[in-house]
């Protein structure tokens, strides 16, 4: 009997690689190994709806616990897959079970970057990664007054929002002069912090942690490298993540901030591939932002498109990996969606004004991203141009009278 496929890792693109074999009518076993111990489930609520208390922990389910048996998906929940014998092709868990495969999936995902200062690991200081972790987070906003908030990435501002419409006091601190510094221009950036501090929210940028104080185990402040103290009974870091690529390490595959897989998303070795926030992978898009080409990327886009062109490689009709990265970001009333890739010194056209607009990137002549604030309408047409590889010039794309989706379909 066929080995089968086995995924190491329960998250958005392990379940996306197993759904789609079986809906191409892959029919060998298909067994995914989850550390985790819920079924399948969306991460983006965890710091929003869910966070808020606004949907429960059955609606985050990918799927409903019958699509497993019905499908022939054999979940080993709180699982962890320990090393993989490539030689015998076979995995082994950390019950001791070795699993043999005749294709090995790795997909992940990331965990949270710890905060290397003395006093990180005092009660009060968390992250968000998981259900575990939005629980216990959601259970600390029921009692906390003073919130700090290390870093204005996606996570953090995400958070920050919420909390601070619970009318709770928030400070975000960030290195960076700016939110989101990696991730959108600066005018994006300085809209959502306007964005924030009419929710409330303070801000520290330009500002490093030296430590965290407590007294009796617990955090009381953040002490930051410019010496001043924050008090905080609260302490939400989200610093950004690290890819889990160490089984793929240990087995001497290629890794570089992520598992090295090609086009096809497969690793060095042909029996073993790789999707979703734990690869690096070759991109169009990534052209003259990173050295080689390649990218890693964290969103539900990429895990699913990712999980999807593996399914169809592995059942036999092989395409290069070449989606469009998109992403969305909810902070309270506002939605940011962000088409393709930009980097910093990317020329920026701005399209709209007030609280809806949308930025036009452009490296050189070409269009290679824009963000939408509450313009879904441009979102969708930017994705169009972008996947088609078109690019409006800077000139229309500023111009309110140029029909932006005239111009996307034509
Ligand atoms: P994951 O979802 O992280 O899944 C990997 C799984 O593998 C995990 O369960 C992990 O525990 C498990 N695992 C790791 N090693 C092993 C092992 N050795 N054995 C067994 N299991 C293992 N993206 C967006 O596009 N939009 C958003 O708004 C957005 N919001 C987010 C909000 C939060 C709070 C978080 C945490 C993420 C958010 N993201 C968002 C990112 C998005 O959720 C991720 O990009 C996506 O989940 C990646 O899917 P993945 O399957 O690659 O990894």
């Amino acid at each position: 009997m066929s080995a089968g496929l086995v995924v190491v890792g329960g998250g958005q693109a392990g379940f996306q690689v197993a759904a789609s074999l079986r809906e191409a009518g892959f029919a060998d076993p298909v067994t995914i190994v989850a550390d985790e111990s819920n079924l399948p489930y969306q991460r983006p609520p965890l710091s929003k709806a869910y966070l808020a208390g606004k949907t429960d922990a059955v609606g985050l389910h990918l799927r409903p616990d019958a699509f497993y048996a019905e499908h022939r998906i054999a979940v080993r929940s709180q699982t962890r897959a320990v090393a993989i014998d490539r030689a015998a092709r076979t995995l082994r868990l950390g019950d001791g079970t070795v699993l043999p495969y005749d294709h090995l999936v790795l997909a992940t995902g990331a965990r949270n970057r710890p905060l290397p200062v003395p006093g990180a690991d005092l009660a009060g200081v968390r992250q968000l990664r998981d259900l575990a972790d939005a629980d216990a987070l959601r259970a600390a906003l029921e009692i906390a007054r003073r919130i700090v908030v290390v870093g204005a990435g996606f996570i953090g501002l995400e958070f920050a929002a919420v909390a601070a419409a619970r009318g709770l006091d928030v400070t975000v601190i960030e290195a960076a002069d700016r939110p989101m510094a990696r991730a959108v221009s600066t005018e994006t950036g300085a809209f959502f912090r306007g964005a924030h501090e009419g929710l409330g929210v303070r801000f520290a940028f330009g500002a490093g942690v030296a430590s965290i104080a407590g007294e009796g185990g617990r955090a009381g402040a953040v002490r930051l490298s410019d010496d001043r103290e924050l008090p905080a009974d609260l302490v939400v870091v989200g610093i950004g993540v690290l890819p889990n690529q160490e089984l793929a390490a240990e087995a001497a595959l290629s890794v570089a901030d992520g598992i090295r897989v090609d086009a096809f998303l497969a690793t060095d070795d042909p029996a073993i591939s790789a999707i979703g926030d734990c690869t690096r992978h070759p991109s169009a898009f990534a052209t003259g932002l990173s050295a080689d080409g390649t990218v890693r990327i964290e969103s539900v886009q990429n895990a699913i498109d990712q999980g999807r062109c593996l399914a169809a490689r592995l059942a036999g009709r092989p395409a290069a990996y070449a989606a469009l990265p998109w992403f969305w970001s909810d902070q309270g009333r506002y939605k940011l969606q962000i088409a393709g890739l930009s980097g910093p010194s990317d020329l920026s056209v701005r399209r709209g004004a007030g609280e809806a607009f949308s930025v036009f990137r452009y490296r050189g002549a070409r269009l290679v991203a824009v963000e939408s604030i509450n313009r879904a309408g441009d979102h969708m047409m930017a994705r169009r141009i972008l996947g088609a590889g078109r690019t409006p010039t800077p000139e229309q794309a500023a111009d309110p009278a140029f029909d932006l989706k005239a111009f996307a379909v034509a």
